[in-house]
């Protein structure tokens, strides 16, 4: 009876040892499968809440802050957009802005600057209008980009088949629209040296006014503001024209 009494103890006691071994293992699995969760493709890179420091921009160069745009437009074009977390972005430069540049780009939604040159919250000051041309107010605003806060650099950006420039050499007239398109005749009248009609039927035609039109711009701004004209002249800021091109996302920058 005692011997059967010890047997039953010995089973009782090796089923036990098994059931807790096996719930370890439960657990094991269990744990390595949360941790393998945690680590899957979706949560292994933490969107990035680095955002541009006073220190990290007066360190920047005008051509350094050219070359970071233009590697954003590589990555950009290559799919390989930075993952940011833009509310804490958000957050962290609610107290201050420390863009590098400004950007005056066209109205075009296939064009959003951010996006194209993979930059996130409070890196770009962003001008945009129809044809991407000056004017007092956005020079005025250029003024306080650089002068008052700080940006490195103007770009000037055009693009492909840009409907304004389309509109500008078919001398459509709409509205306020009429006003805004005659803004680029000075770029217009710059092109001579491309054959056949002078309309939107002529790619080429379009594709020079486009470049010209960035030309004139630049050229525009420096007539127009003596406080940009300054910091140019003394390195402080440089402005670069560039064409995005609407099929493969990238930014050529114009000589
Ligand atoms: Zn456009």
């Amino acid at each position: 009876m005692k011997k059967v009494s010890v047997q039953i103890a010995f089973f009782t006691l090796l089923m036990f040892t098994v059931a807790c071994a096996e719930q370890k293992e439960g657990n094991q699995s269990a744990e390595s499968s949360s941790t393998e969760n945690s680590h899957s493709p979706s949560a292994i890179s933490t969107p990035s809440a680095d955002i541009l420091t006073a220190d990290e921009r007066s360190g920047m160069t005008p051509d350094q802050v050219i070359a970071l745009l233009d590697e954003g437009n590589k990555r950009f074009t290559e799919g390989d957009l930075t993952d940011r977390d833009y509310i804490a972005q958000a957050k962290s430069t609610a107290a201050g802005q420390y863009p590098m540049a400004v950007v005056l780009g066209c109205l075009d939604s296939r064009v959003p600057p951010e996006l194209i040159f993979d930059r996130g919250i409070g890196d770009l000051f962003v001008g945009r209008v129809a044809g991407n041309f000056e004017n007092r107010d956005m020079v005025g605003s250029m003024e306080f980009g650089t002068k008052v806060a700080g940006a490195k650099v103007i770009v000037v950006i055009g693009h492909t088949e840009c409907g304004a420039v389309k509109g500008a050499c078919d001398g459509v007239e709409l509205g306020n629209l009429t006003g805004t398109l005659q803004n680029l005749d000075a770029a217009i009248a710059r092109v001579d040296s491309v054959e056949g009609e002078r309309s939107s039927k002529n790619k080429a035609f379009v594709q020079a006014v486009a470049e010209a039109n960035v030309h004139q711009t630049m050229e525009d701004i420096l007539a127009q503001s003596e406080v940009i004209r300054e910091m140019v002249k003394k390195g402080d800021v440089k402005i670069v024209g560039g064409m995005y091109d609407l099929t493969t996302g990238r930014v050529t920058w114009l000589k």
